[in-house]
């Protein structure tokens, strides 16, 4: 408000500079007399129109420039929610895998982690879907509490989830992968006030280097999820062994 008055009264002089400039130059040469009345229509079109012109000119200018930036924010807000699953909070399937991608190229190594929750179709059976729901929310949470700022985390299944460890080695992999396992079988899921339901996760995980082909690594981590379940469950099955190049 202050600041749009001041570049208003500004305007309103600078145009009565260039009135007053006229006045001494144009009129001498057309060799009319100076009269008192040339003076107040300078001052009455300078800060009487010229000032509350700019004024509204500075005004809408100002308000263009705040809607502007609430575009831009609204946009990235909704951009931030359309790459993020709803219900978890984590990125969706899509946008993981785009960061996957990304990720992986500008880190010498990393590890992937596919985690998928264990007789899960039961939960919904015995339980209803909104406490399947509950049960993913929670297992979602879980993941956050357990992963690093810089890794990637997404829901890339109905009971599926993903995680890129940019940087890390074979052994912090497997210890996560093992972390995550324990914190979700340490979990006290209660459908109802009185019944406490075991959840679990079987966890695959394999490295990955900048120039692997992506689907040879996603490969390698569900075949050792896959092993995980055969194997009993509740469990995480890491390879250390680096997927050969693309
Ligand atoms: P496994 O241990 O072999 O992984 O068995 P599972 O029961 O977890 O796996 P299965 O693939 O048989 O069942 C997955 C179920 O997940 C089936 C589907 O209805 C349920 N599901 C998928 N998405 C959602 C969701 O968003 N909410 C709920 N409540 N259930 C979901
Ligand atoms: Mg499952
Ligand atoms: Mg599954």
């Amino acid at each position: 408000m202050g600041s749009t008055l001041f570049k208003s009264f500004l305007i309103g002089s600078l145009a009565f500079a260039l009135a007053l400039t006229l006045i001494f130059t144009v009129v001498p040469l057309l060799g009319e007399p100076f009269q008192a009345s040339m003076f107040i229509s300078a001052v009455i079109g300078s800060y009487g129109i010229g000032m509350p012109v700019g004024y509204y000119t500075f005004r809408q200018s100002d308000r263009l420039q705040q809607v502007l930036a609430e575009l831009e924010r609204s946009h990235a807000e909704l951009a931030e929610k359309a790459s993020r699953d709803h219900m978890t909070g984590l990125l969706n399937r899509e946008n993981f895998f785009s960061m996957f991608e990304h990720r992986r190229r500008v880190c010498d190594q990393g590890a992937l982690l596919i985690i998928d929750i264990d007789h899960f179709k039961r939960i919904n059976d015995n339980w209803g879907h909104p406490v399947g729901d509950e049960a993913l929310v929670t297992v979602s949470k879980a993941i956050v509490q357990t992963i690093r700022e810089g890794d990637v985390a997404g829901r890339i299944g109905g009971e599926e989830f993903a995680i890129f460890l940019p940087g890390a080695s074979a052994t912090r992999a497997e210890l996560l992968a093992e972390r995550i396992r324990s914190t979700v079988a340490g979990i006290e899921f209660c459908p109802t006030e009185f019944v406490r339901m075991p959840l679990s996760v079987s966890v695959g995980g394999a490295m990955c280097r900048p120039d692997a082909d992506l689907s040879d690594v996603i490969r390698a981590a569900d075949r050792r999820l896959y092993e995980a379940k055969r194997a009993g469950r509740n469990r995480s099955v890491f390879s250390a062994v680096m997927p050969r190049a693309a």
